[in-house]
């Protein structure tokens, strides 16, 4: 828990979001500005600013995070056609928040490459 961070004060409560699926190491909430018309964002409870800080003992925490990907795709009917799981790492990628998270992004045509 950051005191100054979005996202724990999202996981914590503090700041009362729907959560649309929770487990003990993660959640998944609606993006507030979604560019696509499902726009999901799954977000590791534990705080970890960027994909760098990322530890050895994280691993199972980042598998996780692909499974749940996995079954939100299929329940938002997003599977067929296709999706997108993006992580934006710094700044420079359009990093806003600095605690890590995925993007799940489908229900459009993508483009290539990303912008
Ligand atoms: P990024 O720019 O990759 O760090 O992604 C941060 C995302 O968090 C952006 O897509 C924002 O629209 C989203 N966001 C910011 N504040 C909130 C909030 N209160 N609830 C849901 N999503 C948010
Ligand atoms: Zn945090």
């Amino acid at each position: 828990m950051e005191k100054d961070c979005l996202f724990c004060k999202i996981e914590s409560g503090e700041i009362p979001v729907d959560k649309v699926y929770e487990d003990d190491d993660l959640f998944v909430i609606k993006d507030i500005t979604p560019q696509s018309p499902v726009h999901l964002l799954i977000i590791p409870k534990k705080h970890i600013s960027t994909l760098l800080e990322l530890k050895e003992e994280e691993k199972d925490l980042i598998g996780s995070i692909f499974m749940v990907a996995n079954s939100m795709a299929k329940e938002n009917g997003i599977d067929k056609d296709g999706f997108r799981v993006v992580a934006n790492c710094n700044r420079g990628a359009g990093q806003s928040v600095f605690h890590i998270h995925f993007h799940l992004l489908g229900g459009r045509e993508m483009g290539w490459p990303p912008g």
